[in-house]
């Protein structure tokens, strides 16, 4: 009898640990009506790193805002959003060639999603050995999908080249990916492919683009801050204005 009650309270205990283990690696929180945001971890420069994602169902299937950052939550990402809301992954875009927003392009392919980037973004991904998609998006494009409609957006260069936005007009979703930081970031982070003269005025078109957005969503951050893009702003102002001081500094030396 001792040793049921034992193999249970170890079962039990075990379950719970592996349970935790599962839901730290993937977590998935409601955004508005049918709009999800879903997060997975990574190292960056030393300490665990969130990166957010987004998801839409439509009455045709599930849409995939960029792709986890944890090459082990492709396949539990597709069976979530299965299992909660019985819906097939159909479409899936990444919004710039870093490995945080492309590196599931592949196994989704695999799966049958219709997988999209820009031609901007795969050819810095190609140069990059990233993964890539298969339908290439040429200019900014309008799709309409399933009752629902969403723009993709290029703003110009900011955390990369070709970093793209997402815009849904009725819903007021600005999806910002990497390009937009949290309202309470210190810095714009990783800044080794960025266009660091340029990153401000793409922000500003991103607000001129999207003036009246409920929802900012962003990769790194808290999501839930509506002032991600004025933020942003700031800290691209103060980038530029350090930026040419220091060309000021360094011409002066010449
Ligand atoms: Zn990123």
């Amino acid at each position: 009898m001792k040793k049921t009650i034992f193999t249970i309270l170890l079962a039990f205990s075990f379950s719970t640990i592996w349970g935790q283990i599962a839901e730290s690696k993937l977590k998935i929180s409601h955004l508005t009506g049918n709009f999800y945001i879903y997060t997975t971890y990574n190292t960056y420069e030393g300490s665990k790193t969130p990166a957010n994602g987004m998801y839409l169902l439509t009455n045709s299937g599930a849409v995939l805002f960029d792709t986890p950052w944890d090459t082990t939550q492709f396949k539990p990402l597709i069976d979530s959003i299965k299992l909660k809301h019985g819906k097939s992954l159909i479409l899936c875009f990444a919004t710039h060639w870093h490995s945080d927003r492309t590196e599931g392009l592949t196994y989704y392919k695999q799966q049958g999603v219709k997988t999209y980037t820009t031609l901007l973004t795969d050819e810095w991904s190609k140069k990059n050995n990233k993964k890539r998609a298969e339908f290439l998006i040429k200019n900014d494009t309008t799709f309409n999908v399933g009752g629902y409609s969403f723009e993709l957006y290029y703003p110009g260069e900011g955390h990369t080249a070709d970093n793209i936005i997402v815009w849904f007009n009725k819903e007021k979703i600005l999806y910002g990916g990497c390009l937009i930081k949290g309202a309470e970031a210190e810095n714009l982070g990783y800044l080794g492919d960025a266009n660091v003269s340029e990153y401000e005025n793409t922000l500003i078109k991103v607000q001129k683009k999207c003036p009246n957005a409920k929802f900012i969503i962003v990769s790194h951050h808290n999501w839930n801050n509506v002032n991600a893009l004025k933020h942003s702003i700031k800290l691209a102002r103060k980038l530029k204005v350090g930026y040419k001081k220091n060309r000021l500094k360094n011409d002066n030396y010449k």
